[in-house]
């Protein structure tokens, strides 16, 4: 049987280069860029969950609070569609790269996630202020804000952009708007962009974490699907260099051979 995760190639048996393991993680990458960029499937449960967000809003719309709502969402893979970047990336056969994603951001032509415009309109439109907090960095601020005000997204502005100044832990920011707003709804593509304590997946892979916390969850918060990165992937990757991460992946499908 040819093992599922391909042998570097190595002809001469000389060490593999750097770059042949980036072009291999890069290719493993190939089938869920293809979901998420051309999938209806993909496309359906965009939709599927901003109808959702919709009924649930309109049922924590009905909690009294002194304070005026508020829905937080995460912006890429959430309310705009970066799938053109991972596409090239992997046409490229590259990795992440932070100067290669900000020439895509800086062109501000991200589409809108299906149903995330209406979606966002319908809760403006319930009195919600807008709230996205991002992990782009503030270099991105203006970019991010051009493509979310020509795509028609409400309180697209300074004040309602909280971008990634030191740490991609989203819980300060969230902390600051419940200070003055009722956090109504979460929208995002990682469980993180809820809680952080969704970064650690040592026990079940953070299925168990999932289970516990199912009734928050089904409440207040609305996940989108992304298998082209996050949390679930750097949990079996980890941090370092491409050959490393492609390493750990490979040991990862060698130890399921049981
Ligand atoms: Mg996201």
């Amino acid at each position: 049987m040819r093992p599922v995760v391909a042998e570097p190639p190595s002809a001469s048996g000389s060490p593999v280069a750097a770059e042949d393991h980036t072009a291999l993680l890069s290719a493993q990458g190939a089938d869920a860029v293809l979901w998420q960029a051309t999938s209806a499937e993909a496309h359906r449960l965009y939709q599927q969950a901003y109808e959702l967000a919709r009924i649930r809003l309109a049922e924590n719309l009905l909690q009294p609070d002194k304070r005026p709502p508020a829905v937080i969402v995460d912006i890429d893979e959430t309310v705009l569609d970066n799938s053109p970047y991972q596409v090239n990336a992997v046409r490229q056969g590259r990795t992440f790269d932070q100067a290669e994603w900000k020439v895509w951001t800086d062109k501000a032509t991200a589409k809108a996630s299906p149903g995330a415009v209406e979606f966002l309109r319908y809760a403006d439109q319930q009195g919600c202020d807008i709230f996205y907090i991002t992990n782009r960095d503030i270099r991105e601020r203006a970019s991010t804000l051009k493509n979310l005000n020509d795509l028609g997204f409400p309180d697209a502005d300074e004040a309602h952009l909280l971008l990634m100044e030191g740490t991609s832990d989203k819980t300060e920011r969230r902390a600051y708007v419940s200070r003055d707003y009722q956090v109504v709804l979460l929208v995002g593509d990682q469980l993180r962009d809820f809680d952080e304590r969704f970064k650690d997946r040592s026990v079940n892979y953070g299925k168990d974490l999932v289970d516990a916390m199912a009734d928050t969850l089904s409440r207040y918060f609305i996940l989108l699907p992304n298998p082209m990165y996050g949390t679930y992937r750097d949990a079996l990757q980890g941090k370092g260099t491409d050959a490393e991460k492609y390493a750990r992946m490979r040991a990862w499908f060698e130890q399921q051979n049981r």
